[in-house]
């Protein structure tokens, strides 16, 4: 059953990287893993100054439930634990690591299960020891995802290959050229969380990728969909109500509709963690916008430094007026080039001053235009107004825990207002003030 869900917007797509095969970058001169790569608690270091370390060793543990581990991406040795640059604009310890060019490897065949004997116990525990978290942008700790409450049974799983984000096509490529571990990983979710029911959902500007999945051994049951192309289509609540009608509750979680969504990458860290034992030390991701002279998608260890990403592809022909982590409409602002990639990094897009026009916000002229394209059904320019006003004592009533900073209210607005960015300050607020009750 296909459904449109309400709102969304249709932004130029700009997918020019999709026809680049996926390429590695070199290794820089030292890399900076932080201890903040998720959601959820930071990893605590296990290693010091001057101690020598082998790929995928273990560098960091969790330090919670929600929390992932990590992993030496190269082997070489630790320069110290120091507060560096995150993506998120703030500095947050990294465990630092000058690679020695050997690229000697811990032998991870102890940890692995490749002839899936070892039943869904032991593949969680795999998952979670390989340090997998969400690559779709968000970072959810994968273990935590794969243990949802007895009370709440899984009867279908979305791997989520929709990519609705404009310039971005890493999961596009990953679905071309190595579906073999998406489906692996699929497998094993399906067995894990007990569910009887796959869908592979993609839109329809990747029917090549589509027609690639298709092709696959795929389990039982398993239907590959091909939705519309529309903004958010890859959010969470919206795709399980396109693909199955399930609306999951104000305040809730996929699993509250008998769903777990996993990304395409996702599945293939899961499907590599338990078959090989392999921790998630790498990932794809897009480098794009109109900067860049090698626009491309990149295999590229975490903790690479983003400067080194944009040197070793051929830098950039102008100066750059906007970066973003991310895609365009979701991704993180970033200030430079200073930061390191994380496991959620999808995407590194660099554009100039005349890419952009500068909102110049005008009063609202109340044409309704942002509340048909939220998709989360809420009232933005009421949100937005009761954040200009500091009636922050409403919000709540309005919903506005609901809001997934889509973008959508703020790209459709006539009178330039950045709602979304009033609705983040928003959330800021009421979080501030629960934590200091
Ligand atoms: S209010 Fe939130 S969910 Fe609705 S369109 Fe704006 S950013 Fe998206
Ligand atoms: S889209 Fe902009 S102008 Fe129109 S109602 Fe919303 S806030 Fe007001």
């Amino acid at each position: 059953m296909k459904r449109q869900f309400h709102g969304g917007v249709h932004p130029h797509y700009h997918k020019e990287t999709r026809d680049l095969a996926i390429r590695s970058i070199p290794l820089p001169g030292e890399l900076a893993v932080s201890l903040s790569q998720h959601i959820g608690a930071p990893a605590k270091a296990i290693v010091s100054k001057g101690d020598r370390v082998l790929k995928y060793q273990p560098i960091a543990e969790p330090s919670g439930f929600v929390s992932a581990g990590l992993h030496a991406p190269v082997s070489g040795t630790v320069k110290g634990v120091k507060p560096m640059l995150h993506p998120s604009g703030r500095f947050i310890p990294a465990i630092l690591i000058e690679p020695d060019g050997l690229d000697e490897a811990e032998d991870t065949s102890r940890h692995a299960d490749p002839g899936l004997e070892k039943g869904p116990e032991a593949w969680k525990e795999m998952v979670r020891n390989a340090g997998v978290v969400g690559m779709g942008g968000a970072a959810f700790p994968t273990h935590v995802k794969l243990n949802p409450p007895e009370d709440k049974p899984i009867d279908l799983v979305v791997a989520n290959g929709v990519e609705c984000e404009p310039f971005l096509t890493a999961d596009h490529r990953l679905m071309l050229e190595d579906p073999g571990p998406i489906i692996g990983g699929l497998r094993l979710t399906m067995e894990i969380v007990g569910a009887g029911r796959v869908i592979v959902a993609i839109e329809a500007n990747k029917l090549d990728a589509a027609e690639k999945i298709r092709s696959m051994d795929l389990p039982p049951g398993c239907e590959v969909v091909v939705l519309p192309v529309r903004y958010p289509q890859g959010a969470e609540k919206q795709l399980i109500f396109a693909l199955t009608g399930r609306q999951v509750p104000s305040g809730g979680l996929p699993m509250d509709v008998g769903v777990i969504v996993q990304n395409v990458g996702t599945l293939a860290a899961i499907h590599q963690a338990v078959t090989m034992g392999r921790p998630l030390v790498e990932r794809v991701m897009t480098l794009g916008g109109t900067l860049p002279k090698g626009p491309g998608n990149y295999l590229v260890a975490v903790g690479t430094p983003l400067s080194h990403i944009i040197e070793t592809t051929g830098g950039l022909q102008g100066p750059a007026a906007r970066i973003i982590s991310g895609g365009p409409m979701m991704g993180l602002p970033l200030s430079g080039f200073e930061s390191s990639m994380t496991k959620g990094t999808s995407g590194l897009l660099v554009f100039g001053a005349r890419d952009f026009r500068e909102l110049k916000p005008r009063p609202c002229v109340r044409c309704g235009s942002c509340v048909r394209a939220c998709p989360a059904n809420l009232l933005p320019y009421t949100l937005g107004n009761m954040v200009e006003w500091d009636h922050f004592h409403d919000l709540e009533e309005y919903h506005i825990r609901d809001c997934i900073e889509c973008g959508c209210c703020t790209y459709i607005c006539p009178a330039d207002r950045n709602l979304v960015q009033y609705i983040r300050q928003g959330k800021a607020e009421l979080l501030a003030r629960s934590r200091s009750k």
